[in-house]
């Protein structure tokens, strides 16, 4: 491992602060957060935390000592100086003549003695920075570091591999307890670069920036330097088989990786896969499988991305995929239970009053085709996944050197559910459609483009699908960051199944799909072109069949129902002349909403429709708009008016009807109308 200090660009950043009133130390304190930030080698997703001591006016304007740390749960990549919020020093000092504090005093004491009163929380090591002497501090979980310490004979392994130059803490969890022990064995031993703190991390200091920072690369670099001189060759047992494609795969999982809600009837938890393979994953998942399995983490605070240990599936041999199906439900059965019993266990032990958090697993190990990564949302999944493919390295490397060792089922106990630890999290909107995943065609429409935006809002994660892909990328990035475009010709079978196969593989699987894609014709119809009728129908008609279809499998591999909404018309049931290859096969259309609704509704799968008529769109242009309201004489805006409520009906109106029928659980072969009102359209 290089370091990645840059005079010229750490200058930069010091000019750059200074007219913005920023202390030189502080400015290089956030270059060098940045740095290790930057590297998932050191840091991974609001890991690890830096410490900058300084003088500085409080609000008073009185010179004090200052202890600025980062924000707990802050991402060390993209620091700003904000991030680093400043508290007062000496009173932090002072604690260290206390035996113990209560997380919620520590935390009282932390918030009463930050400068800025509205600054966010210290990270949860604040303590141990304060205790430390000196002036910048650095502490990363960096990969090969854990590799070393995270054994069985650890102290040891810190000795052969660092000297004298970083003391030992043996482990305790992060908080005050921590604190006190790294800075007795830091008077006690006198290390000249920094402490391990056993099983989790290490910690480099210096007089400056740069010296706390490349203390840090060189400690890890010795750390890499002796795996690579002392590793022991992989063995690789089994041969490679034929797996499954992840989109078939990926449905089976999502399903057994989620659970009815208890409280609601039809409503389901359900989470977000992210896919990982890749060479370095599949010979992990050969050779290190038994330990992955029951190895434990290897930083503490990883437990709240990943939980402790990972489901564990068999290889999903090809052609196999019910036997497949029918495993991972009983492994994923076994690992609620597993971790139901662990709960229970752990929380007798330390005298109760804990919530049990949701007992699904996060990480999921496939022999033969990679790691899953779960998550209420798909950043969340990413997280977890990124956290699960540096996990395997570490342990892999551990397991190369020595025999990996984890903390104790009761320590990862006492950080999972530490109240500071879960705080990282962040408070959560609790959205109605969390975890969800919805696939809208036509999505670069005005209405699939409105639904799109109604969907992500209600916390879902957006597939956008439409037959021109550059509109689609352009759509999916207004939508969200998460938002998928995907290329789909719904006239197509072949482009139909490879869009779900695509959104499958990337998101896990589908829930909602608002089928939506369409595109009108006239003709009278004694006089029509067949040829334009049967392009309607392909259109209108059998895109919405395939789409369906493609859907209902994916839904029925995850066994949580699910829901299917079309776009039909008004002239489904109320049609206008000459516009019978439009109105036609949308006819057909609310017949097969009702067909789905009666042979899927005992699976939980419901289908729904909506009627909306005169909306804004590409198959209602301005230009139509001025031409049909010149030939009735009348205005634009009567035109578009023209209903028993006079008033102009939008997408979004057309979008909040989707977003009301995927959350109404107990309505299935429902048509709502979106019109303003027309009687001769009315359903009943
Ligand atoms: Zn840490």
């Amino acid at each position: 491992m290089k370091s990645k200090w840059v005079e010229a660009e750490a200058e930069d950043l010091v000019a750059r602060g200074a007219k913005k009133g920023i202390a030189r130390d502080l400015a290089l304190r956030v270059y060098t957060t940045r740095l290790l930030g930057g590297d998932p080698r050191l840091v991974l997703h609001g890991g690890g935390n830096t410490s900058l001591k300084a003088r500085a006016g409080d609000l008073l304007g009185e010179d004090i000592d200052i202890l600025r740390i980062k924000a707990s749960g802050a991402d060390m990549a993209t620091i700003e100086p904000e991030g680093l919020p400043a508290l007062r020093l000496a009173p932090l000092r002072n604690l260290r003549a206390l035996e113990a504090v209560a997380d919620e005093k520590l935390v009282a004491i932390e918030r009463a003695n930050l400068i800025d009163p509205a600054a966010p929380n210290p990270s949860v090591e604040v303590i141990l920075h304060a205790f430390l002497p000196h002036k910048f501090i650095d502490h990363t979980h960096a990969s090969a570091v854990l590799s070393v310490i995270d054994q069985r004979d650890g102290e040891e392994k810190c000795a052969e591999v660092f000297g004298g130059r970083l003391g030992f803490v043996p482990y305790l969890m992060p908080g005050f307890r921590l604190a006190k022990k790294a800075i007795e064995v830091f008077e006690r031993t006198k290390p000249s670069h920094g402490l391990i703190l056993s099983k989790h991390g290490i910690v480099t200091f210096g007089e400056s920036a740069r010296e706390a920072y490349e203390r840090m690369i060189e400690m890890a670099t010795l750390a890499e330097d002796f795996i690579a001189c002392n590793s022991k060759p992989r063995i690789i047992a089994t041969l490679w088989r034929e797996p499954e494609p992840v989109a078939a795969v990926a449905p089976i999982v999502r399903g057994a990786c989620s659970q009815k809600d208890d409280k609601i009837e039809g409503a389901w938890q359900r989470l977000v896969l992210d896919f990982r393979g890749g060479s370095a994953i599949l010979s992990a998942l050969q050779s290190d499988l038994p330990c992955l399995s029951e190895g434990g983490v290897v930083t503490p605070d990883h437990t709240i991305r990943t939980k402790n240990w990972p489901l564990v599936l068999p290889h999903p041999d090809a052609g196999k995929l019910d036997e497949f199906a029918h495993a991972t439900r009983e492994a994923a059965r076994a690992f609620v239970t597993r971790y139901r019993k662990y709960f229970a266990q752990q929380h007798k032990r330390v005298g109760g009053g804990k919530q049990e958090l949701d007992p699904l697993a996060r990480v999921v190990l496939v022999p033969g085709l990679g790691l899953f990564g779960l998550g209420q949302t798909k950043r969340d999944a990413v997280i977890a996944a990124d956290i699960a493919e540096e996990w395997i390295a570490v342990v892999g490397d551990a397991e190369r050197i020595g025999r990996f060792e984890s903390i104790s089922e009761a320590d990862m106990f006492d950080c999972e559910y530490w109240p500071l630890e879960q705080a990282k999290l962040g408070a959560r909107k609790e959205l109605p459609l969390a975890g969800q995943i919805v696939a809208i065609t036509g999505a670069a429409g005005a209405i699939g483009a409105a639904a799109a935006r109604a969907f992500a809002a209600a916390g879902a994660e957006v597939a956008v699908l439409d037959v021109n892909p550059a509109a689609a990328r352009e759509q999916a990035k207004k939508i969200s960051a998460s938002a998928l475009p995907v290329e789909c010709d719904v006239t197509d079978p072949a482009s139909v199944r490879a869009a779900f196969d695509q959104l499958t593989a990337h998101f896990g699987g589908v829930d909602i799909v608002v089928s939506n894609a369409g595109a009108a014709w006239q003709g009278r119809i004694g006089e029509v072109d067949e040829g334009i009728l049967r392009q309607s129908f392909e259109l209108n008609f059998y895109g919405h069949q395939r789409v369906a279809q493609a859907a209902i499998k994916i839904m029925l591999a995850q066994g949580s129902g699910g829901c299917l909404l079309f776009n039909v018309s008004k002239q489904a049931v109320n049609p206008g002349p000459n516009f019978g290859p439009y109105g036609i096969p949308k006819a057909a259309l609310l017949a097969l909403m009702r067909q789905y609704a009666l042979d899927y509704g005992a699976d939980g799968i419901r289908a729904n429709a909506v009627n909306a008529d005169r909306i804004r769109s590409g198959l209602l242009t301005e230009a139509m708009i001025a031409s049909r309201a010149k030939a009735r004489g009348l205005s634009e805006k009567d035109y578009m008016s023209g209903n028993l409520l006079g008033r102009e009906v939008t997408a979004e109106d057309v979008a909040q009807a989707f977003l009301h029928q995927a959350l109404a659980l107990k309505t299935t072969a429902d048509v709502t109308t979106v019109d303003g009102g027309n009687i001769a359209a009315a359903m009943r």
